[in-house]
C-alpha cells in the first residue's frame, strides 16, 4: 500500500514505531509537529500496546480471507469485518483511589476487526433485528384486528376498557416472545457462528491478558463494515518476513 509519509524530520520517520503507528500520511499523525522527547513518548505508548497484545498480533483477524467468526473446519469466505473493541488499563499508571464516582476508563483500545463471512454477518444481524420484527409483527397484526370496529365493538360489549387490555398483552407477548426467539435462534446459531465474542480465542487470549470488552452486555455485538480500517494503531499489517529479518539485523547491531 502506497503511504505518504514524507517527513523525514520526523524523529520517528521510518521506525518500527512508524510503521506500529500506520498512519496514511505524515499530516494528522500523532507524531506530527512534535520534538524527540514527545516523539520517545508516543514510542513508549506504542511499544506498552504491542506488549499488552498477544505475542501472535491482531493482524490475522483482519488478514485472514477466510471467515474468522464460524466455527469448524469449513469456514467462509471473508465479505465483511466485525469491529469490536476491547480495552485494557494503562500498566505504568498508579493506582488510583477506589472512588463510587470514578467511570472506568482503558489506557489503551485495541480494535479488533473480525473477517466475517455472509452468514455469520447475518446471523448477527438478523438477532439484531428480532424483537423489533416481533413486536412490529404481533403489535401491529393485534392491532389491524382490534381495530375492526366489529371486533372491538364485542370486545367493549364485555368491558370499556378490553381492547386496551388486549393491546397490552399484545406488547408483553411480543416482548417475551421477542426474547425466546432470539435465545433459540442465538443457540442454534451458535453451532455455526461465534456468537457470544467471549467464547472467541482470540477474545479468550486477549481477556487472559487483561483486556476486556469495552462495550456493557453479556453480548456485545460488533460493528459491520464492508471496509476495515486500515489505519491507527492496531490496524497495521505484519511485515514480510524478509523485512523482519533485516530489521532484527539492525537491532543487533
Ligand atoms: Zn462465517
Amino acid at each position: 500500500m502506497e503511504q505518504e509519509r514524507t517527513n523525514r524530520n520526523c524523529p520517528l520517520w521510518g521506525t518500527e514505531t512508524c510503521a506500529r503507528l500506520n498512519m496514511r500520511a505524515c499530516r494528522g499523525c500523532p507524531a506530527e509537529d512534535k520534538d524527540a522527547r514527545e516523539c520517545n513518548d508516543i514510542r513508549e505508548d506504542v511499544d506498552t500496546f504491542y506488549r499488552l497484545l498477544p505475542e501472535e498480533g491482531i493482524a490475522a483477524l483482519f488478514t485472514d480471507e477466510m471467515c474468522t467468526l464460524c466455527k469448524g473446519e469449513q469456514k467462509g469466505k471473508r465479505e465483511s469485518w466485525g469491529l469490536f473493541d476491547m480495552g485494557h488499563a494503562d500498566p505504568r499508571e498508579r493506582k488510583k483511589k477506589l472512588s463510587l464516582f470514578r467511570s472506568k476508563t482503558y489506557g489503551f483500545v485495541a480494535p479488533l476487526q473480525f473477517g466475517c463471512c455472509r452468514d455469520c454477518r447475518r446471523r448477527y444481524q438478523l438477532l439484531g433485528l428480532l424483537p423489533t420484527l416481533t413486536t412490529i409483527v404481533i403489535l401491529g397484526g393485534t392491532l389491524l384486528i382490534v381495530a375492526q370496529e366489529p371486533v372491538a365493538q364485542s370486545l367493549r360489549n364485555v368491558w370499556r376498557g378490553l381492547p386496551l387490555v388486549v393491546m397490552a398483552l399484545a406488547a408483553g407477548i411480543s416482548y417475551i416472545l421477542g426474547k425466546a426467539l432470539v435465545k433459540v435462534l442465538r443457540d442454534r446459531f451458535n453451532q455455526r457462528t461465534y456468537m457470544d465474542l467471549k467464547d472467541h480465542p482470540m477474545v479468550q487470549r486477549m481477556a487472559s491478558l487483561g483486556w476486556e470488552s469495552i462495550l456493557d452486555g453479556k453480548y456485545p455485538q460488533p460493528v459491520f463494515t464492508r471496509k476495515r480500517l486500515t489505519y491507527g494503531v492496531g490496524t497495521a499489517e505484519p511485515e514480510a518476513p524478509e523485512e523482519k529479518i533485516s530489521s532484527d539485523g539492525e537491532n543487533l547491531d
